[in-house]
């Protein structure tokens, strides 16, 4: 039987290299073996789920060349594909659990669950679940359920023996079934948690073999669990390394940029991507680095995948994708640079600085700083504290404004008009004057102190760009003797 695979982000965020990864992964062993390899999108946290996020992941992958063959968008015929669109599966496959003791229905208010954890923290135990509700007759559970109390669905972890997942990299993996939570299934609006639409999903979408991050490990035991109880056979399961920064932590935003949309805005070349995420977890054999998919798809073979936590090395990157544009023949390079530099955004740097320039030869210095990574500070350090303000503070100001942007809906968009209204807002948050912030961030920002109007500039350099400058402005400021 041919393999079924998927990879099933959750759309809480910008598109993560971790996804590319995972997703590379999936693609080479399902083309490798004739199988089908689908996208399954895991929104059930309603609050952090975005659509925005969700058709960015679809962007970023079809810009790297990883085709689905089922997904929310492409159709199939195992679907939806989106699980905020399968709940009524959810929920009548958790009865089953419930009929045969594997889930009970718990009660505890969200006063009595923080008291106890209270509790647990105090006496430095492990955090979880008390067991509380376990001894709850179920027919009297059902009829109080029935009569409208509010109660979430636990799995029953058994509270001796242990439980072991097989994985097909990494051999045999022991829990004692005391350190597994009883994990809530259901919540109690009715929507499922991970791990219960996760398995039922990947049961009904007939998925043979789950190739994911190490991160889900731990969850494995709660997922062989709720496979017994369904009766159903579990895949074969697969857990790659995590990327990791140069220090060896899991892959953060804080060391690295983690948005394969900062890849794709600074140029790289979707290609050479892909082959630097390959190299980090399969080897071709004879230290041969560079390769394309479909060679990888070829040689694929699990005795040639790593597990050790691969360094995500940027050095090596531009290394790759320098030698690529140098092996480029020179039309595809013509076409390929003037794409990258204006398809999509002529009209607006046109627009920008009509206003600014005398001479048509004008125009590529002064749209200078719309392009490329870093930029220079040295001419706008010394403005870029306000008057009244401290170093420390500034730098705590421009963290804040990064955080903001994730965060807020006015500017997760990027647009002129919702960096506009978020940022008068963020000033006003903050305490700090427009004519303190904004200079500020247009010197952080382009390296100049003066650009066209600061959200047209922000909205067109775009989110990747300037999040890396905001940080490296606060790096810059770091080193500036107080
Ligand atoms: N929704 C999970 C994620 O965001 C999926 C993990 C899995 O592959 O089971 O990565």
């Amino acid at each position: 039987m041919p393999p079924r695979v998927r990879i099933a982000p959750s759309p809480t965020g910008d598109p993560h290299v971790g996804t590319a990864y995972i997703a590379l992964f999936n693609y080479a062993f399902a083309k490798k073996h004739g199988g089908t390899f689908i996208l399954r999108i895991e929104d059930t946290d309603q609050q952090r789920s975005t659509q925005s996020s969700e058709a960015a992941i679809f962007d970023a992958l079809r810009w790297l060349g990883l085709d689905w063959d089922e997904g929310p968008d492409v159709g199939g015929d195992r679907g939806p594909y989106r699980q905020s669109e399968r709940t009524a599966i959810y929920r009548e496959h958790v009865q089953t659990l419930l009929n045969n003791g594997t889930a009970y229905r718990c009660f505890c208010t969200s006063e009595r669950l923080a008291a106890m954890r209270a509790e647990q923290e105090a006496n430095k135990q492990n955090p979880g679940y008390d067991g509380h509700c376990r001894g709850i007759d179920p027919a009297d559970a059902a009829s109080r359920a029935e009569g409208g109390e509010a109660h979430v669905i636990r799995l029953r972890v058994p509270e001796e023996g242990e439980t072991v997942i097989v994985d097909e990299l990494r051999g045999d993996i022991h829990f004692s079934n005391a350190e597994v939570d009883d994990q809530v299934l259901l919540k109690s609006d009715g929507f499922p948690t991970y791990h219960l639409a996760n398995v039922v999903d990947d049961h009904l979408m007939g998925i043979t073999h789950v190739i994911r991050g190490e991160d889900w490990i731990t969850s494995g035991p709660k997922h062989v669990l709720l496979y017994r109880g369904f009766g159903w056979e579990p895949p074969l399961f697969f857990h790659m390394g995590l990327l990791r920064n140069a220090d060896k932590s899991k892959l953060s935003k804080r060391k690295n940029p983690v948005s394969i949309d900062h890849y794709r805005s600074l140029g790289y070349l979707p290609t050479t991507f892909l082959n630097f995420l390959a190299t980090m977890g399969f080897s071709m054999g004879e230290d041969q680095e560079r390769f394309t998919l479909e060679e990888m798809v070829q040689a694929f073979d699990w005795s040639h995948v790593k597990t050790g936590g691969p360094v995500f090395d940027g050095v090596k990157l531009d290394a790759f994708c320098g030698d690529d544009i140098r092996a480029m023949d020179p039309q595809a390079l013509k076409d390929a640079l003037v794409k990258h530099a204006f398809e999509g955004r002529l009209e607006t740097l046109v627009d920008l600085s009509r206003e600014r320039i005398n001479r048509l030869d004008d125009f590529l210095p002064y749209i200078s700083f719309f392009f490329g990574g870093e930029v220079d500070y040295s001419s706008v350090i010394g403005k870029m504290v306000p008057k009244k303000r401290d170093k420390k503070e500034t730098i705590k100001v421009l963290k804040a404004y990064l955080e903001g942007i994730e965060r807020s809906e006015a500017a997760r968009a990027f647009t002129v008009e919702g960096l506009g209204e978020f940022s008068k807002e963020f000033a006003a948050a903050q305490g700090w004057k427009p004519k303190e912030l904004y200079p500020l961030l247009r010197a952080a920002a382009t390296g100049r102190t003066a650009s066209p109007s600061l959200f047209d500039t922000l909205a067109a350099l775009g989110k990747d760009r300037v999040r890396l400058r905001l940080r490296s402005a606060i790096e810059a400021l770091r080193r500036l003797a107080d």
